[in-house]
């Protein structure tokens, strides 16, 4: 197991102590659905290791973060929206409505989306 954090709900979802529902799990990421669905499609990938959000990352983490979007794109297909499209987005900080301090990536589809985000 990856460095995790005893306090952070994402990093617990990974230990088994909160549940939640599998997608999609590869040796360094995880992806699950958002218990607040904001689309038919609304999954979070996650890297095992416990980074914080995105203003933390650094050219280091290039590895996970490709494993993040590879995993992205294997949910993607496995949903059904590959053909259709989807949104993928990390919040970060308090504009953003950032609410989980580990870093997620969500996957937004099966439905259309308007640009600008509210
Ligand atoms: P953020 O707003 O930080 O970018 O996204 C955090 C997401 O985590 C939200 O969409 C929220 O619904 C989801 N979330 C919060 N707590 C839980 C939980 O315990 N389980 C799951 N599956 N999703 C959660
Ligand atoms: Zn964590």
């Amino acid at each position: 197991m990856s460095r995790t954090e005893s306090d952070c709900l994402f990093c617990r979802i990974l230990k088994g102590e909160v549940p939640a529902t599998e997608v999609h799990s590869t040796p360094t990421t995880f992806a699950f659905r958002d218990i607040n669905p904001q689309a038919p499609t609304h999954v979070l990938v996650i890297p095992r290791e416990h980074i914080t959000d995105a203003a933390e990352l650094e050219a280091g983490h290039g590895r996970v973060l490709a494993d993040m979007y590879v995993t992205a794109n294997a949910v993607a297909r496995s949903e059904g929206i590959d053909g259709s499209g989807y949104r993928l987005v990390f919040n970060v900080g308090r504009d953003s409505g950032n609410s989980v301090p580990h870093l997620h990536l969500h996957v937004l589809g099966g439905r259309v989306m308007s640009w600008p985000p509210g």
